[in-house]
């Protein structure tokens, strides 16, 4: 399978060489050529299983081919349950049972698993570079971490992540360095795209990204979509929809891809913050970018979601087919705090903010008396945000064994300032 550049200006590209890219030369997203379509969508026993029926298309004509059976044995080596919520039969799809205690775990570990194949047998290193608002870098340096020929630096906005968060960016050490950055997630990534944009650099080391615009993060996250709605359509004959918490649209383009392979998904709708550029657009508006706003659900505030290029692509560019497949809601800090209070006793769970984004949105569309099957997407584990959620719910949350484990291991992180070239000279002066 060969994979294209979203702005059309790019030679067609083999899955390895995209995934080695990330970015294609023209500055757009890889997308595949054309989307495959499932002969079979009945469940399948395990989510690795789901993975591999899933990918095997993309990977036809890859180095990794033969390998990707136990490539998703490794990645997907945790489930995703679809957890019945108290009440009204709705349901909520957990992801957050990997070893950061967020969703980003799966497609990291998919990510480190494929680069550490195309990568075996060469002898220099590769350097991760990753700008995170909290939960890519734990999750891309719990993937990486102890693994020969890769380095990682972490570059995140003091002060703007949860104590946890920052405790489970900083406790790896070895070949993992997280940087303290005195600025916000903006300046984090300015600070990667001019180090990874810089020939002189470059030439000298090699260096890569694993952000959510990689295929080799885009492509595992359909796993846990299709293997829930498959279940549930062979259990109710019913479409099972999703409610995705969406910051940079990684999570939910993955959603819409499995769904025009053919898996039996039904309605997609993306929870937003109050981050509105998706809302905005769904509703009706010409697509632009907004400033980004800081709000409880840290991981979800992008001004300018990355992906939305992929998905406009997928629907062929033409908007009114994307709004009519896909919708977005915007939720305020007060809705979210209330929605976390109110979930214990409304539906039996305790949510993280981002996931009560979603949980909010269900609850405004049976207000309205929709009646079509809806599962919530829980991206993290409410204990990872135990500052907001705590109060809220007037108990203490356990962090799960993964994330504790991780939180009683020393941290060490370093300052940074906001400067290009603070990265580059520390990124130049590295033993190679
Ligand atoms: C990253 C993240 C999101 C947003 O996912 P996107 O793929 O960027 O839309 C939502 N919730 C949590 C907990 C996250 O870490």
């Amino acid at each position: 399978m060969n994979f294209v550049s979203t702005r059309g200006h790019a030679p067609a590209s083999s899955l390895d060489d995209a995934l080695a890219a990330g970015l294609a030369p023209d500055g757009g997203l890889y997308v595949p050529a054309a989307i495959p379509t499932l002969e079979d969508v009945a469940p399948l026993p395990t989510l690795a299983a789901t993975a591999q029926r899933l990918l095997a298309p993309y990977f036809a004509g890859s180095r990794l081919r033969d390998a990707l059976a136990a490539m998703c044995a490794e990645a997907y080596a945790f489930d995703a349950p679809l957890r019945p919520l108290a009440g009204d039969g709705d349901h909520a799809l957990e992801l957050f049972h990997g070893p950061t205690a967020a969703f980003k775990d799966y497609a990291a570990r998919f990510l480190a698993t494929a680069l550490a194949r195309l990568h075996d047998g060469d002898d220099e290193d590769t350097e991760i570079v990753v700008a995170t608002s909290g939960d890519t870098g734990a999750a891309v340096a719990a993937a990486f971490h102890g693994r020969p020929g890769f380095r990682v630096t972490i570059l995140y906005p003091e002060g703007r992540v949860s104590p946890r968060q920052a405790h489970g960016l900083e406790c790896w050490g070895d070949n993992v360095r997280a940087f303290r950055v005195a600025g916000s997630f903006d300046d984090c990534q300015r600070m990667a795209k001019a180090v990874l944009a810089d020939a002189g650099l470059r030439a000298r080391r090699r260096l890569t990204s694993a952000n959510s615009i990689s295929l080799g993060r885009l492509l595992p996250q359909m796993a846990y979509y299709a293997h829930a709605s498959a279940r549930f359509h062979a259990e109710t004959g019913a479409r099972l929809g999703f409610i995705v918490p969406t910051g940079n649209l990684g999570n939910a383009c993955a959603a819409a891809l499995a769904q025009r392979m053919g898996a039996p998904i039904g309605p997609i709708l993306l929870a937003c913050n109050a981050n509105d550029a998706l809302p905005r657009y769904f509703g009706g508006e010409d697509y632009a970018a907004q400033p980004t706003r800081a709000t409880l659900a840290n991981a979800m505030d992008v001004g300018a979601p990355s992906n939305f290029e992929r998905l406009r692509h997928l629907f062929g560019g033409n908007d009114a087919a994307l709004r009519a497949a896909i919708g977005a809601v915007s939720v305020d800090d007060a809705t979210i705090r209330e929605t976390i209070r109110s979930a214990p006793a409304r539906h039996g769970i305790v949510p993280c903010p981002h996931t009560a984004t979603a949980l909010h949105a269900l609850e405004a569309l049976r207000a309205r008396g929709d009646a079509r099957p809806w599962a919530v997407v829980a991206t993290a584990h409410p204990a990872k945000f135990e500052t907001i959620v705590e109060p809220l719910v007037g108990h203490a949350v356990p962090p799960p064994p993964a994330l504790a484990e991780c939180l009683a291991r020393p941290a060490r992180g370093d300052d940074l300032p906001a400067d290009d070239d603070a990265l580059r000279r520390l990124l130049a002066d590295a033993p190679g």
